[in-house]
């Protein structure tokens, strides 16, 4: 598969969404198309609007940050949102949002073919697992899911911009990463 090309094609079917989000911009993805880690946040914040970038805000700046304390960085993962859009006012996606970029997203998924899939918060379990209850229930578990036609390790944590709020968390997100670091070695 010509990776690029896909991920081309992806991203012409993305930008169709663009009218339902006025004077925002398509936040695609970061890193490394071949990595063998996909992370996937929430949606786009102000920054990450700006900057048509992923995880570049206050969020993102603590999320390097773990990932630097488990020897990554974005030259060694992929990551991307569930929704490629910043809902307005910074609210979160709804469950219609959530469901048709779920499509995106699993096309996404197979496209990039990681080896590991992280995901950060409650919407990308929602979307990734179908998980509809508390986070705490699937966090730290290592789970193996049918995405498409291919079968996914999966592996979910806190969202980053939690840990701004709650950083006693921040220990069981090293946790959760070390669990990662494993699967990958
Ligand atoms: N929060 C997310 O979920 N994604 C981003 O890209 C930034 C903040």
């Amino acid at each position: 598969m010509d990776k690029d090309k896909e991920l081309s094609k992806l991203k012409k079917k993305i930008l169709k969404f663009k009218k339902n989000f006025p004077n925002k911009n398509l936040v695609f993805a970061d890193g490394n198309k071949n990595s063998q880690v996909m992370i996937i946040g929430e949606a786009p914040g102000k920054t990450e609007d700006k900057l048509k970038k992923p995880f570049v805000g206050r969020a993102g700046k603590l999320l390097d940050e773990f990932l630097n304390r488990i020897h990554l960085d974005r030259t060694k993962v992929y990551i991307t949102n569930v929704v490629n859009y910043r809902p307005n006012k910074n609210r979160k996606p709804t469950s219609e949002e959530i469901n048709e970029f779920k499509k995106l997203l699993f096309k996404h998924i197979e496209i990039i073919k990681p080896k590991c899939i992280l995901l950060l918060g409650a919407t990308a379990a929602t979307a990734v697992l179908n998980h509809k209850g508390q986070l705490s229930e699937v966090r730290g578990k290592l789970k193996n899911i049918k995405i498409m036609n291919s079968y996914f390790d999966v592996l979910t944590t806190f969202h980053p911009a939690f840990l701004l709020r709650q950083p006693s968390k921040k220990k069981t997100v090293l946790e959760d990463l070390d669990k990662l670091k494993k699967i990958i070695k």
